[in-house]
């Protein structure tokens, strides 16, 4: 049965007066670290983690994954056809002219499409 768990609030951008940096900060509560792989249709996506930080996007956009293929001709998924382990794509074409490709194993910063239940109902 799943169970509620409290996390440590996180600051996740050195930037904080940056609107380009801070986007999360519009919605802290509902913000969340997935695997690229686990990103769903819909979900909101902010920034690219990695062990330096977050490399926030200039304009958040919305996942629209699709089956990855490496000879799709788009110009940039030919780029990771060498990845030695899964890649997903993210988006097909929106909002952009190509795919948006990641390695499933990447860790994303997003605001989930279907969010966890509220523990309270204070605004
Ligand atoms: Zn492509």
């Amino acid at each position: 049965m799943p169970e509620p768990v409290d996390f440590f609030q996180a600051v996740v951008t050195a930037y904080l007066e940056d609107a380009d940096h801070a986007p999360l900060l519009h919605d802290p509560v509902h913000a969340r670290v997935v695997r690229a792989g686990d990103v769903t249709d819909g979900d909101l996506i902010l920034a690219g983690l990695d062990m330096g930080g977050a490399d926030y996007f200039n304009d958040p956009y919305t996942a629209r994954p699709e089956p990855y293929a490496p000879a799709c001709g788009c110009g940039v998924c030919c780029h990771l056809a060498d990845h030695p382990s899964a890649v997903v794509v993210l988006s097909n074409r929106h909002p952009w002219q190509a795919c948006d490709p990641w390695p499933a194993d990447d860790l994303v910063l997003i605001i989930p499409a279907h969010r966890l239940p509220e523990q309270s109902t204070k605004e």
